[in-house]
Order: structure tokens, then C-alpha cells, then sequence
């Protein structure tokens, strides 16, 4: 059965991404009498609002595979119209318990919007609407006297994890009736670990992280 509250999903995600981190990945839900099977309808038990990034593969990262989860995915990870629309179906319509905001270290879109803010000019084309998306993070940061990239993605993290509830008057009402919970992960390219920074509601019972993994075996890495 797939999870159906928000803490058994957010437990299940972080055993995907364990197995992912340690070596052993389980590949669950990928072969084709899965396939047929969630053909009919989906049940997706978490949202994933994740950056573009090529090394941020959800499904890969967290394990999982066909009809677990639900992917919205914008360079850094931004909160326009569109991804709310998004997200507020897979929470309303399909009643998914958990929405996770992805980001990651080294992230592009971050970095673009820094540059941007520290040389007050604006990429050309719609990149810098994505730079727009960024830069309210980047100040906050500025304000906070934080300066260090890792740091800053961590606060953008947050950033987007309060855009979610804060322009979707449908997403808190939910998050208010306790039926989803909204968790911010800075997932770590070289480890390939996923470590939560925020969440909504504060007090929502969370799944310790569990400590850094031992260097996989090349021999399981397969
Ligand atoms: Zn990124």
C-alpha cells in the first residue's frame, strides 16, 4: 500500500534516498505489471517540486518509480502560477499527503540570480524571469548577512517552501486540516543525500536523517 499521511511518505522517501545513497537501490515500481497496473489512474504520495537540474532525477534519487511520484520541476525550483496549479491538483484531485521542495548544491539558477543581484543587470529572455523567481531569496540572504552559496540555496529552499503556502490559499488550507505537509530538502550532488531544511507545519512529526552513509560499495553500485 502507498503511504496515505504525510509522515509515513516523507518516511518512505528518505528510505529511497537512503538506498539510493548506500548502493542498494530497491528500483520499486518500475516493470511492466506496474506499469499496466497504475495505467487505469494514479496515486501519488509525494509532490516533488524540484529544480530542472539534470542530476536531480526524483525518481532516481528517492528510489521510486512509476505513479509515486509527482514532478514539478523549473530551474530553482520557483513558485509561478503554473506550479501552484500544479501541485494544488496533485493535493486536491489526487490527494497526495506530501510536497517536498528540491533543491541542490552548486545550484545554476541560484547562481545566475546572485550574479544578477550583485551586478544589477538581468539575464536577456525569459531566463530572466527565473532570475526574478530567485532574487527575493538572495535578498533575504543579503539581509540575514549570509553569504555562503550552500547556505544561500538552503534559505532559497525555505523561501520557496513558504512561496507554496503563502500564494495557495488551497495548499494551507490543507497543511491547516493536517492532510499535507510541506518539506524543503537540500539534496547534495556528490553524496546524493537529501537533507531536510524547512518544513511546514514546524511541528510536523519528521523521520530523523539519518547520518551520512559510508562510502558505497563499488561492487553494489551496479
Ligand atoms: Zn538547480
Amino acid at each position: 500500500m502507498p503511504p496515505t499521511t504525510p509522515e509515513q511518505a516523507l518516511a518512505e522517501l528518505q528510505a529511497g534516498n537512503r538506498r539510493f545513497v548506500t548502493g542498494v537501490p530497491r528500483h520499486p515500481n518500475q516493470d511492466a505489471g506496474h506499469r499496466a497496473a497504475v495505467a487505469d489512474g494514479q496515486h501519488p504520495f509525494a509532490v516533488i517540486v524540484g529544480c530542472s537540474d539534470s542530476r536531480l532525477a526524483a525518481e532516481i534519487i528517492f528510489d521510486r518509480g512509476l505513479g509515486d511520484l509527482f514532478v514539478v520541476r523549473t530551474a530553482g525550483h520557483t513558485a509561478g502560477p503554473e506550479v501552484l496549479g500544479s501541485v494544488e491538483y496533485a493535493v486536491t484531485v489526487l490527494g497526495t499527503p506530501l510536497v517536498v521542495v528540491l533543491g541542490h548544491d552548486s545550484c545554476g539558477a541560484v547562481q545566475a540570480a546572485r550574479e544578477a543581484v550583485r551586478t544589477g543587470t538581468s539575464p536577456a529572455g525569459h531566463l530572466g524571469a527565473v532570475v526574478d523567481a530567485v532574487a527575493p531569496s538572495l535578498l533575504r540572504a543579503g539581509r540575514d548577512g549570509v553569504e555562503d552559496l550552500d547556505a544561500i540555496i538552503d534559505i532559497h529552499i525555505a523561501q520557496t517552501v513558504e512561496a507554496l503556502v503563502a500564494r495557495s490559499a488551497v495548499l494551507a488550507e490543507r497543511v491547516d486540516a493536517g492532510a499535507c505537509t510541506i518539506v524543503g530538502m537540500a539534496y547534495r550532488l556528490s553524496a546524493g543525500e537529501a537533507r531536510i531544511v524547512a518544513q511546514i507545519p514546524a511541528t510536523a512529526p519528521v523521520t530523523p536523517v539519518p547520518a551520512p552513509a559510508a562510502p558505497a560499495d563499488p561492487a553494489l553500485a551496479g
